[in-house]
Order: structure tokens, then sequence, then C-alpha cells
């Protein structure tokens, strides 16, 4: 038995001081995961349980170099995110012991198509468009959960563009703070090693054009800078 083609080889990750990857299999996302983020969206924040959206696997990228500013949209907006990356699998995991099953830890940040999720919002239609896109899931390097003494609890995340600070945080400020997020996710799916879990975003999202500089990153687990390319032919 032989496939028709090639596959398409796995999309990965680089680990921050090694020439391993990490091999991505699928990215799931917190919707809504800090409160005043939750606020500037327009919801309550205070008893909604998380909720997920996901990326396909290959919409990841470095987040460093040129990111492509993507078509059918004029409101690009970042997200920045603490990504969890999953090395050992399972369904209906606790949160107990949820920390066991993660591999390691990285900075992403959710593109977005701000204009057609919020389309999406108004019509009742699917967010793929909007979340999924090529290129959506700019990564850093990741880091070995092992290598982070005291956990992901706690820790400044940030985002700027072109210099100026827009989005300032804390990780302390998750509403679900990482087990609960693994936990919740694997009682809607099984996870595999290989996934990636984007844990939400704190306040301050705005829009990117062409050309700007984006820098960020999450205290402890790494930093960020890339260019928002060039806009697509119309
Ligand atoms: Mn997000």
């Amino acid at each position: 038995m032989t496939y028709v083609f090639s596959p398409t080889a796995v999309p990965s990750l680089a680990v921050a001081g090694s020439a391993d990857l990490f091999p991505v299999r699928r990215i799931l996302c917190v919707g809504r995961n800090y409160a005043d983020h939750a606020r500037e969206m327009g919801s309550d924040p205070d008893r909604e349980p998380p909720f997920f959206f996901s990326k396909p696997g290959d919409a990841i990228l470095p987040a460093s170099g040129t990111v492509p500013y993507p078509t059918q949209t004029s409101r690009l907006e970042y997200e920045v995110e603490l990504v969890v990356a999953i090395g050992v699998g399972g369904s209906s995991i606790p949160a107990t012991s949820a920390l066991d099953h993660v591999w390691g830890y990285g900075v992403g940040v959710d593109l977005t198509r701000r204009d057609l999720q919020q389309q999406a919002k108004d019509t009742r239609r699917p967010w793929d468009v909007s979340k999924g896109f090529d290129a959506s899931a700019p990564v850093t390097p990741l880091i070995p959960a092992a290598s982070l003494a005291g956990g992901p609890g706690a820790g400044r995340i940030w985002l700027a563009v072109n210099g100026g600070v827009q989005q300032d945080g804390d990780l302390a400020d998750m509403i679900w703070p990482v087990a609960d997020i693994v936990a919740a996710a694997s009682r809607s799916w099984r996870l595999a090693p290989g996934d990636l879990i984007f844990t939400g975003t704190p306040s301050g999202v705005g829009p990117v054009s062409p050309g700007d500089a984006v820098t960020g990153g999450v205290a402890g687990i790494g930093s960020f800078e890339f260019t928002i390319g060039a806009a697509p032919a119309a």
C-alpha cells in the first residue's frame, strides 16, 4: 500500500535552545480567559465555563520574520496568548493531574480577522474563516515544562505594535488556569501528543497593518518580534 501522493509535511515548532522540533497535531483555543478582555468584547466573564474553537495545525508559523497579511479582511487583530503544548494524550483528564500531560509552553498570537468574526457572530455562522485561516497562529519556540520553575501560574504577558504597548496583563489574571483548561479541553476532545492549546488573551486587542512591527512575550517563557507582511492583491 502506498499513498497516492506524498503526505503533506507535519507542521512543527522549534524547541528553544535545541535543534529538536515539536510536531503539531491541532490547535485548540480558549475563547475568553481574562475578565478584562471578556468585558471589552461585550460579555460577562463571571460565570462562563471555558469554551473552545480551533485552528488547523498547519496554521502555525514561527513568530519571527514576516507574518503574511491574510486575504478577505480589512481588520486583522492580534491576541497574545500563553500556548500549552500537550505531550501526553488523554480524555477526561482531572485538573489535579493535567499538568502531567503538558510537554511545554510557548507564546502565540491568535490572529483574527475581526471583521469576519463580527459577521459570523451577527449571522450565527462558524468562526473558522475568522480564526482558522492560513498563518493565523504565530508561535515562539517552545520551552519544556520541566525547565519552567514554579509553573506557568504567573508572569507578565504583553504585546506591542511599533513599540507601543497595547496588551499588558499577567497570567495570574487568567479566569481558568492551565490545569483547568487542559482538563476542560479533554472533556470535549481526546487530547493527543502534539496538540496545542491557546489559553486566551488579556485586554487591549486591536488592529495591525502591513509593515507594523509586532513584539511581545510572556515573562519566563519567550518573546517574539515579527513584521506584518504586505496586503494581498485585491
Ligand atoms: Mn484568542
